[in-house]
């Protein structure tokens, strides 16, 4: 393990969507288990650690220009796994590093005004709400700023981010004096149409309107009237993981019978709002799906599952010894034997060496032969910070009543 286990809070920041939405969650859940670390999650881990060791070296004077790039090629052991620094994964930590650079320089501050995966808590709220923010940035009578670091590829909104509001009042509990509020989200893998940082200002009265509302919230969480409430706050909790959860399971059983057992009327009943209401349900029904899945898997793996049993998957062909079968086949085809294919852009960036300077090198020269094409559209909600695409189709059907009146046809 890179660092100490951090011990969980009951009300924890990262699954406040979750209690402040279901306020039943925590009563189910108390004790189940943790879900298991994935590969990514222990890669994001890895990444903040090391974030962590650039930052107070800095912070201490040793190593103002510290880079992810001197980690390349180390490996941490986290959870199960060993993971080796990227040059890719060191230009994600060195964003970071750059971001909290700069803003400490526009609000000429140095690094005495920035704490490192500081432990924040929301006193007067309640004592089993806590946890730990990766960076915050203390103005004196100014500015408070926390930072959170996301290495999925996945959007997350900085606006009315359950998350980031309770950092920012656990901050705001420690330093009384600042009065402008700022939460800023980075996440160098999504692709957000703004870049990868995300930025949300608060006023301190708002802040005061979420601290009560998150008091509300704890309070029904303890009471024996908390409820549950389904929704896509479902997805990492584990009672949809361990499939305890009969209020999902109903919801699920409910949609899937009501809506879906009829859905080609649904489709043609020209009844946008059912559609819209399906829709809504089918990450959560996916989710469903994979849990129940990978339960009855562990189910199977440790004991009996009535009419199942598990077998080996086979994977595709592949050569033995690649060296054997090349010698082997060159002898036979020749030059036919080998796959000779262009380097993609991300790997022929490399040939123009290492960090910054290789990408610049590499945009001088290669950039007007690069493209990134569309590769299709996606439906998001009206409220997904990306542009909508404009519908051609819709524009040229737009077009023709006006067109017939005019050719008065
Ligand atoms: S699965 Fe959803 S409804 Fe059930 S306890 Fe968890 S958050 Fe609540």
């Amino acid at each position: 393990m890179i660092e100490e286990e951090k011990k969980h809070a009951k009300y924890a920041p990262s699954t406040g969507k979750r209690w402040t939405n279901c306020s039943k969650c925590i009563q189910l859940c108390e004790n189940l288990p943790e879900s298991e670390t994935s590969i990514y999650a222990a890669t994001g881990t890895v990444q903040h650690a090391v974030a962590e060791l650039l930052l107070q070296d800095r912070k201490k004077g040793r190593n103002k220009i510290a880079s992810a790039y001197d980690y390349v090629g180390e490996v941490f052991e986290e959870a199960d796994f060993e993971i080796k620094i990227t040059e890719n994964m060191a230009d994600a930590i060195d964003g970071y590093l750059d971001l909290i650079a700069q803003d400490l320089a526009k609000l000429g501050l140095a690094y005495n005004n920035l704490d490192i995966e500081k432990q924040v808590r929301l006193d007067g709220v309640s004592a089993d709400c806590y946890g730990t923010a990766d960076a915050i940035i203390h103005q004196d009578f100014g500015k408070l700023t926390i930072y959170d670091e996301k290495y999925g590829q996945n959007i997350v909104e900085a606006k009315d981010n359950t998350q980031l509001i309770i950092y920012l009042i656990g901050a705001s509990i420690l330093y009384p004096d600042c009065d402008t509020f700022e939460v800023v989200i980075y996440q160098p893998y999504a692709k957000r149409p703004s870049g990868p940082i995300g930025r949300w200002a608060v006023c301190k009265d708002d802040l005061l309107l979420y601290r009560e509302r998150l008091r509300m919230a704890i309070k029904e969480c303890e009471s024996d009237d908390a409820k549950f409430v389904t929704g896509p706050w479902c997805k990492w909790c584990p009672g949809a993981t361990e499939q305890v959860c009969t209020a999902l399971a109903d919801d699920i059983y409910k949609t899937v019978i009501d809506d879906f057992s009829n859905a080609p009327a649904v489709l043609t009943a020209a009844n946008p709002a059912k559609i819209v209401s399906a829709l809504e349900k089918v990450p959560m029904i996916m989710q469903w799906c994979t849990a129940v899945k990978e339960y009855a898997n562990r189910i199977a793996e440790n004991g009996d599952l009535p009419g199942y049993k598990m077998v080996e998957k086979y994977g595709n062909r592949k050569w033995k010894n690649e060296d054997a079968a090349l010698d082997a086949l060159s002898q036979m085809y020749g030059a036919d034997a080998y796959n000779k294919k262009l380097k993609s852009p991300a790997q022929a960036e490399k040939l123009f060496g290492k960090g910054k300077k290789g990408k610049y090198e590499f945009n001088l020269e290669m950039g007007s032969y690069v493209e990134i094409p569309m590769t299709g559209k996606t439906l998001v909600k009206c409220d997904d910070i990306r542009l909508a695409v404009k519908d051609s189709v819709k524009e040229d059907f737009k077009a023709i009543p006006k067109l017939v009146k005019e050719l008065d046809i």
